[in-house]
């Protein structure tokens, strides 16, 4: 019963009717569609008595866009275009009665869009063009997305686009400590003004977990976490775990306890084990067996494993070391997964500790070392092993000489070997034995052309151990005999007519030899066997044997070096050149040890067998040494190509290099115990009977921790003419490296450890003076006639005067008064033990008194310009600071002092010293000059 305001029309009697009325003016507000929908009601023409037929039953709505709000009575005009029309509406339903009294009306809705708008606002407009009817209500409005939150992202509200088809791309935005795990995020808003199509999703990040329906990310309370982004909830710490602030991602460990890598977040933290318990060892001889129980504690992990840790404490003095490489450990020595071990090849009669270490994937991280039970044992007594091979060094028709490798496990002293030996078509117990206190033997008496079946053992004080295997040799025939002295002839005569002082040396050796033995001459191997039977060896000592008199070198190399596994090497890098291919760096695993830093020496594609057969040579002699002051050979691989030779890495290269790269940089303490190292890896080798013969720096290699290593071991540079270095020089009989040998050797090749000595002599002078070259750039000649007229190199610059005495006794002609290789390193231990001894140095006048010559001083007078002087000092690098700072003449420089230098900016101590050393030079030459001018 409410009034109704409405707007109406009814002229249906009157033709041609036109009536419209329009809207105020409605702001668009960024909508594109608009939507309008209409109340009202029309009466049917039918019901109306006598209507014409111009009566209508519909109108029509039209809108009109503008920018503001400007409409007149007469503007725009009432027509279409400029309006436009939307559509003509009829009525669903007309009402056919006008019941007056009870007033039934039937209101039609009807709902019309349009679009895009685009102006600041519109007007809408209703067309009555005969129709009886009345509008009683008309909304106008748009459609639009609300925000929303949605998949973790909050989508801001969105109008519908222009068509009732369009879909209007929202981008969405994650709620804060969300991130995105799919992008893009949006949402489609569609004409009905609703979300549709999600892409993409935001997820709550770690430390933060959804709460809310996804709507909001919190973070996680201290004492939980979540580690990773995603939709899961925060954790509780696992056991032994805590945090330090809300939303964290992870729980750190308790003092104590630690997480490996591969742990997950979710697992306790965990600790070391405690150490293993009821330890047996069984000893037997020299091997031992240990067992033990779990650990009572095993810091709450499964994986624990034990590693043996062996320390010989044999000498009684100076505790314990531990256990070289030579000792066996089954199955392993490191990382045992079960609690027994098999330990073989320790010493005989000699106190070992072990260690029992129990780890797991935590120890590394633990500051404290991990838990162990140690076990003191001692080895019993035992017999040498067998020796494994004999092989044969030279024949005649009544001799047969023999050498064999010592035993690998001695177990003690070697006191003397037993040869047992007899005719191959004989009894055993028909056998001779003889005794040597050395590895090798000369069997006299023999019978010519005969198979003799030979086995050989060692004796130490715990008795012999078990012979080697049989091996047969056989005796000359006398034919054999002859026609091998035939064909030597020639070669002698040959060899003769190549210079007198090898005829010498020949008479010389041959007088030996008839001295040695009643016999004929032996086999072309007779000077070997002098050098092998000579000297003053202990009983039971080993020497070496030249690799080059095997009959099949193959067999040297088999028996002197080990065959590695190719699948163990791995390749890093090329370090240098070598004689025969490239040096590498590298590493090796073997079964069973650790994997170690490595050198490896190729022998370049294409070889000839020759080559190979050199090239091997190396490792056949480098594999007969044993001794921390020499290249260790760990072994070859000739089963596959390249053929290699594996050593030690030695991470500092070569002596000569590296001293030129640190020059000054060391204390005179450490050059010597650089000396000292050299001195004990060539008394090492004079004990072996080995003559290197090319001892420089250029061929000692030097380890990170400033030890020395002789290395070098190939001769065949020596031998061939095909070498293109300079430092060999073509020599009667071979190549020599002038500058570092011995006079005797130079002239009739007599090398032995004495000449040794005189090259050390020269690595000491290059180790003093940094690398520098010996004899300077003097010719070959000139220095060997130098030292023919007893001139020798001066102390290098700061050299104490000690170290040159040790040099000049190196260099006595006399090859007998040079002094022995241990008395070397005894005068440099004392040394060592007294630095006091090293603080005097060569007074430079008193070089005048000793036939020296004197290159380290230079003549001034012969250089034109500082630039020169600093030249020819090797310091060129300060032309530039002295340039800069004015001291461009010899009459400035000669008055610097040390604050000058200083200020040059010469921070290096060697080089102030140099500089400052020669300044001092200059002054006195300038005082001398000026003196015979006056
Ligand atoms: P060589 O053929 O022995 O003269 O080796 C050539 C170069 O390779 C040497 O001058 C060193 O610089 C390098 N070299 C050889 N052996 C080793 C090693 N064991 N460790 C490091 N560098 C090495």
């Amino acid at each position: 019963m409410n009034t109704i305001r409405t707007y109406q029309v009814c002229n249906v009697f009157d033709s041609s009717q036109n009536n419209w009325v329009r809207t105020k003016y409605i702001r668009r507000r960024g909508a594109q569609r608009i939507h309008v929908q209409m109340k009202f009601s029309v009466r049917d023409c039918s019901s109306i008595p006598n209507v014409p037929g111009s009566c209508k039953e519909t109108f029509n709505l039209y809108y009109y866009e503008s920018d503001s709000d400007t409409a007149t009575k007469s503007s725009p005009p009432w027509m279409e275009n400029p309006w436009v029309k939307v559509d003509t509406i009829a009525a669903d339903e007309s009402f056919s009665q006008v019941d007056l009294g009870g007033r039934i009306m039937k209101i039609n809705s009807e709902v019309r869009s349009f679009g895009p708008v685009s102006r600041n606002g519109f007007y809408l407009a209703f067309q009555d063009y005969g129709a009886c009817m009345s509008l009683i209500a008309v909304r106008v409005y748009y459609r639009k997305c609300p925000r929303v939150i949605q998949n973790g992202a909050v989508f801001p509200e969105t109008l519908s686009g222009a068509e009732s088809t369009s879909l209007v791309a929202a981008r969405g935005v994650c709620v804060p400590n969300g991130e995105e795990v799919d992008v893009p995020i949006k949402l489609y808003c569609n004409g009905d003004g609703e979300w549709m199509v999600p892409i993409g999703r935001c997820m709550c990040k770690a430390g933060y977990e959804a709460l809310e329906n996804g709507t909001v990310c919190r973070a996680c309370v201290s004492g939980f976490f979540k580690a990773a982004q995603g939709d899961d909830k925060c954790l509780q710490c696992p056991i032994n775990s805590r945090t330090t602030s809300e939303g964290a991602t992870n729980c750190i460990c308790r003092n104590g306890y630690y997480r490996t890598d591969s742990d997950p977040p979710k697992m306790p933290c965990t600790t070391v084990p405690s150490a293993p318990q009821n330890v047996i060892s069984i000893v037997n001889e020299t091997s031992l067996r240990l067992e033990w129980s779990t650990p009572q504690e095993g810091g709450g992990r499964e994986d624990v494993v034990y590693n043996i840790i062996c320390k010989s404490c044999g000498s009684g003095r100076g505790g314990c070391t531990r256990c070289g490489d030579n000792v066996q450990f089954v199955p392993r020595q490191l990382g045992l997964t079960d609690t027994r071990v098999h330990i073989s090849d320790l010493l005989a009669h000699t106190q070992y500790t072990f260690e029992i270490q129990a780890v797991n994937g935590v120890s590394d991280q633990s500051p404290y070392s991990p838990h162990y039970t140690s076990v003191n044992i001692t080895t019993n007594q035992a017999a040498p092993s067998a020796v494994s091979i004999i092989h044969q060094v030279s024949r005649t028709p009544n001799t047969i000489t023999l050498s064999w490798s010592q035993p690998d496990q001695p177990n003690g002293v070697i006191l003397d070997y037993e040869l047992q030996y007899y005719e191959k078509n004989q009894a055993e117990w028909n056998s001779s034995l003889t005794r040597s206190q050395t590895n090798t033997a000369v069997i006299r008496g023999l019978k010519p052309g005969t198979i003799y079946v030979f086995q050989v053992r060692a004796r130490t004080v715990a008795g012999f151990g078990r012979f080697s295997g049989k091996m047969y040799f056989q005796t000359m025939t006398e034919e054999e005999y002859n026609s091998s002295i035939q064909e030597k002839l020639p070669l002698i005569i040959g060899s003769a007519a190549a210079g007198v002082v090898f005829i010498i040396a020949i008479t010389v050796f041959i007088i030996v030899c008839r001295r040695r033995s009643s016999d004929r001459p032996e086999s072309e191997y007779t000077d070997k066997l002098q050098h092998y039977t000579s000297g003053h060896m202990s009983p039971g000592m080993k020497i070496y044997i030249d690799p080059f008199t095997y009959e099949d070198p193959n067999e040297a190399v088999r028996e002197f070096a080990k065959e590695i596994d190719i699948s163990g090497v791995k390749i890093e890098q090329v370090i240098g050149a070598g004689e025969f291919g490239e040096v590498c760096s590298g590493n090796l695993r073997q079964p069973g040890k650790r994997e170690i830093l490595v050198a490896i020496k190729t022998l370049k594609v294409g070889y000839t067998e020759r080559q190979r057969r050199d090239f091997l040579g190396e490792a056949s002699i480098m594999g007969q040494f044993d001794h921390p002051n020499i290249i260790h050979l760990e072994g070859v691989v000739t089963k596959s190509s390249p053929v290699m030779i594996i050593t030690e890495f030695m991470e500092n290269g070569s002596l000569d290099s590296f001293l030129r790269q640190n020059d000054g940089q060391f204390t005179v303490i450490q050059l010597v115990g650089m000396l000292r190292g050299i001195a004990a890896g060539m008394k090492y080798l004079c004990d072996m009977n080995y003559v290197h013969r090319d001892l420089a720096a250029r061929n000692i290699l030097v380890n990170s921790n400033l030890v020395c290593k002789v290395s070098d071991f190939g001769l065949s540079r020596f031998l061939e003419d095909d070498t293109s270095d300079p430092t060999y020089t073509s020599a009667l009989g071979g190549k020599i490296p002038i500058r570092w040998t011995a006079p005797e050797a130079i002239q009739y090749r007599k090398f032995t450890s004495s000449s040794d000595c005189w090259s050390y002599g020269i690595v000491m002078w290059e180790v003093m003076s940094y690398g520098e070259r010996p004899y300077w750039d003097m010719s070959n000649q000139d220095v060997i006639n130098a030292i023919e007229q007893d001139y020798r190199l001066p102390p290098p610059m700061d050299c104490p005067s000690a170290l040159h005495q040790l040099m000049l006794d190196c260099w006595q002609k006399d090859r007998n008064n040079r002094p022995k290789s241990s008395q070397i390193v005894s005068t440099l231990d004392k040394m060592i033990r007294n630095p006091n001894s090293l603080k005097a140095m060569t007074p430079l006048s008193s070089s005048v008194h000793l036939p020296l010559l004197d290159r380290s001083t230079p003549d001034f007078s012969s250089f034109s310009t500082v630039d020169e002087w600093l030249d020819a000092i090797k310091m060129g690098q300060y032309k530039e600071n002295f340039a800069n700072e004015g001291f461009t003449s010899f009459d400035v420089v000669s008055q610097m002092t040390m604050e000058d230098i200083l200020r040059l900016g010469v921070t290096l101590a060697g080089h102030q010293k140099k500089i400052l050393n020669s300044i001092q030079c200059m002054r006195a030459q300038m005082n001398q000059i000026t003196s015979v001018e006056v």
